[in-house]
């Protein structure tokens, strides 16, 4: 990364300079990739899953980009995420809380306009009950359990469902939907397994739209498409799919400021616990952001930067603050105090960097940290 690009960056925006790392985030990118999506999607629909503040990139800014680009739909995972983003949105959006209805917040569900996925025959029943409370019909989305065990309406319970659903006419159900647990593997079996679960459920209750793949469920085919889908990792840019070339356009960038510079004799420890130790003179930078900021400590001597296109790897444990880089393949004086090293961006995907942790994407996105100075293009 040159330092035309720091300049650029820094001039003329005061609180942007001397950070100690700049995340930024591409609402252009973003909204490329719910475009290809949703063409990928033609007829179906996409919703747009902002929970976890948008993967970590700012659900209310996130969310007013796609709304821009068409989309009205979208989940968060916890009613207090759904009360947060909602006054930050046109009336015309619908904000579905996948978690549930949580007791306690059926009222305030209801008053505040938000939709809750009804993940039980209880969660109906309490729906149900608040809506004869507000004395109106209250909107609702029902979740199957189809072979994940995580949330929604298990096998055993849905023939008392439907009597439920009679018996409860003040709860109108906008559409049926399931969660796919291995959607990013082209040729899982268990793909098709939830296909053919989803299936019978859709003829049970026939005349419901479905609602069914998240990202990697795209890319798996129209079978899988149902009438809306609930992408998340894809719109940010991560791979909706494993083990093949990413189509989707990068959409976070993070640059971290050098904070110091040293040349260490051979026998130097370096880091905590001296995990490390020169085998070589070597020189060293230590940079702004540790794994309080989201690079995990698992990247302790595993995992690198990039400094225009030369690797700068990671040495000995990483802090809560700060990591050290070996940057002996620079020429000396390269990197000086605030010069920026790439952690994420054209030489470092989030799929590398998560490789490197013994994680995936999405951890590595939800984890990014608020130190970082954030910048939206
Ligand atoms: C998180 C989530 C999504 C989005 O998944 P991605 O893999 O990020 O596209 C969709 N549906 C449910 C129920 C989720 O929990």
């Amino acid at each position: 990364m040159d330092s035309g690009i720091f300049e650029s960056r820094t001039r003329g925006n005061i609180g942007a300079q001397g950070a100690s790392g700049y995340l930024t985030i591409d609402l252009g990118a973003l909204r490329r990739n719910y475009a290809k999506l949703s063409s990928t999607l033609a007829p179906s629909r996409a919703a747009a899953v902002v929970k976890a503040d948008a993967y970590g990139l700012g659900a209310s800014q996130v969310s007013r980009a796609l709304y821009v680009q068409g989309c009205r739909l979208f989940f968060v995972a916890h009613f207090i995420e759904a009360v947060r983003l909602r006054p930050h949105l046109p009336k015309d959006v619908q904000v579905f809380v996948l978690n549930g209805l949580q007791p306690g917040n059926e009222i305030a569900c209801a008053e505040g306009g938000l939709i809750p996925v009804i993940n039980s025959l209880e969660q109906l029943r309490r729906w149900a009950a608040a809506a004869k409370t507000v004395k109106r019909t209250l909107p609702a989305v029902l979740q199957f359990d189809t072979g994940m065990s995580r949330l929604g309406i298990p096998p055993e319970e849905r023939t008392e469902l439907a009597a439920s659903l009679r018996e409860h006419g003040n709860v109108e159900i906008l559409f049926i939907m399931s969660h796919l647990a291995s959607a990013d593997e082209l040729d899982g079996e268990q793909n098709n397994e939830q296909l053919a679960e989803m299936t019978r459920i859709a003829d049970e209750f026939a005349g419901f739209d479905v609602c069914f793949a998240n990202s990697g469920g795209i890319f798996l085919g129209d079978a899988f498409h149902g009438v809306l889908a609930r992408p998340g990792i894809a719109l940010y840019g991560g791979a909706p799919t494993s083990g093949v070339e990413n189509p989707m356009e990068p959409v976070v960038r993070l640059d971290v400021a050098v904070i110091q510079t040293r040349t260490v004799p051979a026998g130097a420890r370096i880091g905590y616990g001296g995990a490390h130790v020169a085998t070589k003179e070597t020189r060293l930078a230590t940079i702004a952001a540790g794994y309080a900021d989201g690079l995990p400590r698992s990247l302790s001597d595993r995992g690198a930067v990039y400094y225009g296109d030369v690797r700068l790897p990671i040495v000995g444990r990483v802090s809560m603050d700060s990591i050290i880089v070996d940057i002996s393949a620079l020429p000396e004086g390269t990197l000086k105090l605030g010069s920026l090293v790439e952690v994420l961006g054209p030489h470092q995907t989030l799929e590398d960097v998560a490789r490197d942790a013994g994680t995936i994407s999405y951890e590595i996105l939800t984890g990014l940290g608020n130190r970082y100075h954030r910048q939206y293009r």
